[in-house]
């Protein structure tokens, strides 16, 4: 690895799925030493494989990578988290003090976890039957909770905040329902969906293929109600109406399965790059921030309007490398995404519906057959096949 300099052509912030993908893509263009990345985390991981782990296949080990391994050669890894950005004088101020400074910079650190906006949740997933797919620490809890459930309510929830990956909020509750259901608990335990969102899915294909699964499975889903607190000791989670918090009701659990808030990370939002939410700000083709054309978001952290997935990712990285290369030899950013995201709906142990679609909602399936039926075929491609594309592909910056 190079030794770290404290000036770079290409600052890259953020070493996850975008962060990597999109430094393979440069590393093939720019000399040796040009590019470094910004990431205070020694782990990488595979976050999708986290809904099938929390339903008992496969460990969260098998998701985790050491980050050493997976940057680039040629390719400088400042260990380090960016405090601030300040674009205007083309340095990101460094957690541990000190600054680097960069000639076109790469905006790319994720989504922040908000675990502290639901009262009593912090400190207590893992204790109490409340637990998340949503870390690597506390997707280890999951399927323990699934399998001491044997009677009461099993909540699952999804905030009405942004998320990353929007299904899977449901795919573990499919698979927990299918777990009650095999083990002949199913009539002594309540499913229930409770969302903020005002539906189960943004695109209405995959809407109404998702609320049949419901009713079949005789899940009872809420819309447009957050989980607000939850009292741990008495397992009772509280809810409110989005549109008026004041309504609240009440629920005892015997698990509860929560997706947290979600925000941009507090260091953008509070920098010249955000938007009105806080994202970074960039051109919903290009990638470009409209205020600093040496600047370039993709990613969970960025503005464009699309469902925050990796496989969203693996459609804007080699667009925002195209772009990045033809701003650095002083020509205008031409490769255009176009929205496209996936969401792999877990629907069973061996189902799936494999949702494609881009900005304008409109399907862009892969494969020449129905894809909001639930397949077999579909579940392999998750389980086997996506993962190896991930390491091996785009993190290569081949696919
Ligand atoms: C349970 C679950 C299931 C999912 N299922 C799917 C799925 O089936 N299909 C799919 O396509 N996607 C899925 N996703 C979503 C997918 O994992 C994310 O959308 C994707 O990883 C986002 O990539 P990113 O590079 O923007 O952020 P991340 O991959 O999260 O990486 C962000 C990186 O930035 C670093 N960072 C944070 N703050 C700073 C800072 N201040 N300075 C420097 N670095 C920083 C972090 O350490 C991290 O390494 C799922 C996610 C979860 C949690």
């Amino acid at each position: 690895m190079p030794p770290i300099k404290t000036r770079y052509k290409v600052l890259i912030v953020g070493a996850g799925t975008a962060g990597i993908s999109v430094a393979a893509r440069l590393a093939k263009k720019l000399p040796r030493d040009s590019i470094a990345i910004l990431d205070p985390a020694s782990k990488h991981y595979y976050q999708p494989l986290w809904t099938l782990v929390g339903g008992g296949v496969g460990t969260r080990e098998e998701t985790e990578r050491e980050q050493r391994d997976l940057i680039p050669a040629g390719v400088a890894w400042i260990c380090d988290a960016a405090k601030a950005l300040d674009p205007d004088a083309n340095r990101v101020a460094l957690e541990s003090g000190g600054a680097i400074t960069y000639d076109f910079l790469v905006v790319c650190p994720g989504i922040q976890l908000d675990w502290h906006k639901v009262v009593g949740l912090a400190g207590n997933v893992g204790k109490h039957g409340i637990c998340s797919n949503y870390s690597y620490e506390s997707v280890a809890h999951t399927w323990p909770m699934i399998q001491a459930t044997k009677s009461g309510a099993a909540l699952f929830t999804h905030p009405s905040t942004p998320i990353k990956c929007g299904g899977a909020p449901q795919k573990i509750m499919y698979l927990a329902e299918s777990t009650f259901r095999k083990r002949g608990l199913r009539q002594d335990v309540d499913v229930q969906f409770i969302c903020g969102m005002g539906s189960s899915f943004a695109v209405p294909r995959y809407q109404h293929a998702l609320d049949a699964v419901m009713k079949r499975r005789n899940i009872t889903p809420t819309y447009l109600h957050d989980l607000v607190e939850i009292r741990p000791e008495q397992q009772v989670a509280v809810f409110a109406r989005v549109d008026d918090p004041s309504q609240r009701f009440e629920k005892s659990f015997s698990m509860i399965h929560v997706t947290p808030p979600m925000s941009a990370p507090d260091f953008i939002e509070k920098s010249p790059l955000a938007n009105e939410g806080g994202w970074c700000d960039v051109d919903k083709g290009t990638m470009q921030s409209p205020k600093y054309p040496n600047v370039f978001a993709l990613g969970d952290a960025s503005s464009l309007p699309t469902s925050k997935t990796g496989a969203a990712i693996r459609k804007q990285a080699p667009a925002c490398a195209e772009n990045v290369l033809s701003v650095i030899n002083g020509k205008q950013p031409t490769a255009i995404y176009d929205g496209y995201t996936s969401c792999p709906l877990v629907t069973d142990y061996g189902k799936l519906i494999l949702a494609e679609f881009d900005y304008d909602k409109n399907l862009q399936e892969t494969f020449p057959f129905d894809q909001s039926k639930e397949r077999w075929s579909m579940y392999m491609l998750k389980k086997h096949v996506l993962p190896k594309l991930y390491w091996h592909g785009m993190l290569k910056g081949r696919a």
